[in-house]
């Protein structure tokens, strides 16, 4: 089983204190990411993606692991595994709330 998402990357430039979007993604998800998210792909996960759920009804970001060259993908549709963990990118707000203004 797969879920389709589209990859976002680049539409917006925010960040969190987290220090990357894969740090964030293990914070809020409790977990280690160790692979990418995309199925059948083997490859280590290396950076946090940020990506839409398709045909979910649900308009809220969220952030993945993905390997380099999935990440890359911008504006593409990909299917990842069942069991990847959608951390939403408004998490943002708390982790990122000490941080405005300095
Ligand atoms: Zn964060
Ligand atoms: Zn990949």
């Amino acid at each position: 089983m797969t879920k389709k998402v589209r990859n976002i990357n680049g539409i917006s430039n925010n960040n969190c204190r987290c220090g990357s979007w894969l740090a964030h993604w293990e914070k809020f998800s409790g977990r280690k990411a160790v692979f990418c998210s995309e199925a059948g792909c083997a490859n280590q996960a290396e950076a946090g993606g940020q990506v839409l759920r398709v045909g979910a009804n649900d308009d809220n970001w969220y952030i993945i692991p993905l390997c380099k060259e999935h990440n890359a993908l911008t504006g593409r549709a990909i299917e990842v595994i069942d069991a990847t963990i959608f951390v939403p990118v408004d998490a943002e707000e708390t982790c990122g709330s000490e941080g405005h203004g300095r």
